[in-house]
């Protein structure tokens, strides 16, 4: 790729693969990661998984397909800004919740709690763990042999009691190292797409108004500049640009922050990067006024009484699912049975979190409801 800054991931620096592959032809070694994320079952089940609306809802609302890729896109054009490895940010960008259960966060701790005498369920441990070895269409070994780089920007954090089932991969954790700059780019593409979608997604569904957002700073503040430049604008294009400008905003601070933060730590390789503290964020201001937005939405939205209802619906779905299958294993499709003989409850957490929303809600009904066809 032309133009990377010393700094960034590139295939002369990579650690490589698990196992050894000839290089691709035509296109780079991250760009093969990416590709090979795409055609992924677990990607495309991305399409019907709950991003905070659960998927029938509206067809409007984000998925976790819809929200990947808005990371991706935000990724993308912030490292091309900082000279850093665009290919390797989408690629961890479209992966970074491969591993999400159905139902959101909601779906998330029901199963962690299901599966707290058995190792606990993280989700971005379960991101990796599909790659590395739940995907099975290759010839030639599980999963999708993807770098390395790509799968530590995968695991942004692990607890203590996972680290060492990780290899070299856990070896940062334990060292206290940092990642790559391109992982720590992709995680604050996260924060700035999730945070402004959720408003968008939140206005539009009516659990939180426009009236309520005032108190934002961050929000208030670039409504205030739309109203000024569009005074009669329509309320939800109104919206799109106040969004289109915070999004604008927060990628330009992260750029002009994150820069002086690379100059400052004199960062002249991969390596110093790994040893210097995190350098990718926000200026203190932007960071002040980011915390604020979250805590709006999570008093106002997150906890909203139709979300906490939904929320409800799904630990009660996803614990009776687990129930079910731990209780009696001959429920569960027979090559999970298969597997549970090796691999025990991780099994059934594996078949679960791999669920669409809608295919959970149709396994509970097929487990405990008698129809009459
Ligand atoms: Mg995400």
């Amino acid at each position: 790729m032309a133009n990377l800054a010393v700094y960034a991931v590139s295939s002369m620096n990579s650690r490589g693969r698990v196992i050894f592959e000839d290089l691709p032809a035509g296109r780079s070694e991250f760009q093969r990661d990416r590709d090979r994320i795409i055609h992924s079952s677990a990607f495309r089940r991305l399409e019907y998984k709950t991003q905070v609306f659960v998927n029938h809802e509206g067809d409007l609302f984000r998925t976790r397909l819809t929200h990947s890729l808005e990371v991706a896109q935000i990724g993308r054009s912030i490292a091309r800004s900082l000279h850093l490895n665009e290919d390797l940010v989408e690629a961890i960008s479209l992966a970074h919740d491969l591993g999400h259960t159905p139902f959101g966060h909601a779906g998330q701790d029901a199963l962690n709690g299901c599966m707290k005498d058995y190792g606990g369920f993280e989700h971005n441990l379960q991101s990796l763990r599909v790659v590395d070895v739940l995907e099975e269409r290759y010839a030639a070994f599980n999963g999708l042999n993807l770098c390395y780089e790509t799968r530590e920007g995968i695991l942004k954090h692990v607890a203590k009691k996972n680290i060492e089932k990780l290899g070299e991969l856990g070896i940062r954790f334990t060292q206290h190292k940092r990642p790559s700059l391109e992982a720590q780019l992709a995680n604050f593409s996260d924060e700035i797409a999730y945070n402004n979608h959720d408003i968008d997604d939140g206005l539009r569904s009516g659990l939180i108004s426009l009236h309520q957002l005032n108190e934002v700073s961050i929000f208030s503040r670039h409504l205030a500049q739309v109203k000024l430049r569009h005074p009669l604008i329509p309320e939800r294009r109104m919206i799109y640009e106040t969004i289109r400008s915070m999004i604008n905003t927060l990628a330009t601070d992260l750029i002009q922050q994150s820069l002086i933060n690379i100059q400052a730590a004199q960062v002249d390789s991969l390596d110093a990067v790994h040893a210097a503290p995190p350098l990718i964020g926000f200026s203190e201001r932007i960071n002040q006024e980011q915390q604020q937005l979250k805590k709006f939405l999570y008093d106002n939205l997150y906890r909203h009484y139709r979300v906490m209802r939904m929320n409800s619906k799904a630990r009660h779905t996803i614990e009776k699912l687990f129930s079910a299958f731990s209780t009696e294993i001959r429920l569960l499709p027979s090559e999970y049975q298969i597997k549970y003989t090796q691999e025990g409850y991780q099994v059934i957490a594996d078949y679960i979190a791999g669920m669409t929303d809608r295919y959970a809600i149709k396994e509970y009904q097929r487990l405990f409801t008698i129809t009459e066809n």
